[in-house]
């Protein structure tokens, strides 16, 4: 198997799906708790996503973040004002 490394800079194509998963997890991981959304919260705000026209393979197209990401921090906010 290919070892490969990756950066910041690299692009989701040159992620397979697996990569991509265990990235965002690995950011997840590393938020501090404290700046975490609670549990329900998160997941209430990604079912809103997941009914969103915005949301295109993971992206949110109104301001280009990963959803998953922005979702998880107590003080983000949906650019449109959805949650
Ligand atoms: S963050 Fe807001 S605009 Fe973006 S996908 Fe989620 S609900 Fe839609």
């Amino acid at each position: 198997m290919e070892d490969k490394r990756y950066c910041r800079k690299c692009l989701l194509k040159d992620f397979d799906e697996e990569q991509y998963r265990s990235l965002i997890k690995k950011e997840l991981d590393w938020m501090d708790d404290e700046m975490k959304a609670p549990d329900d919260m998160y997941a209430r705000r990604l079912e809103i996503c997941g009914d969103c026209d915005k949301l295109n393979q993971g992206t949110c197209a109104a301001c280009g973040c990963y959803v998953e990401l922005r979702a998880a921090g107590r003080r983000s906010s949906c650019p449109y004002k959805r949650w």
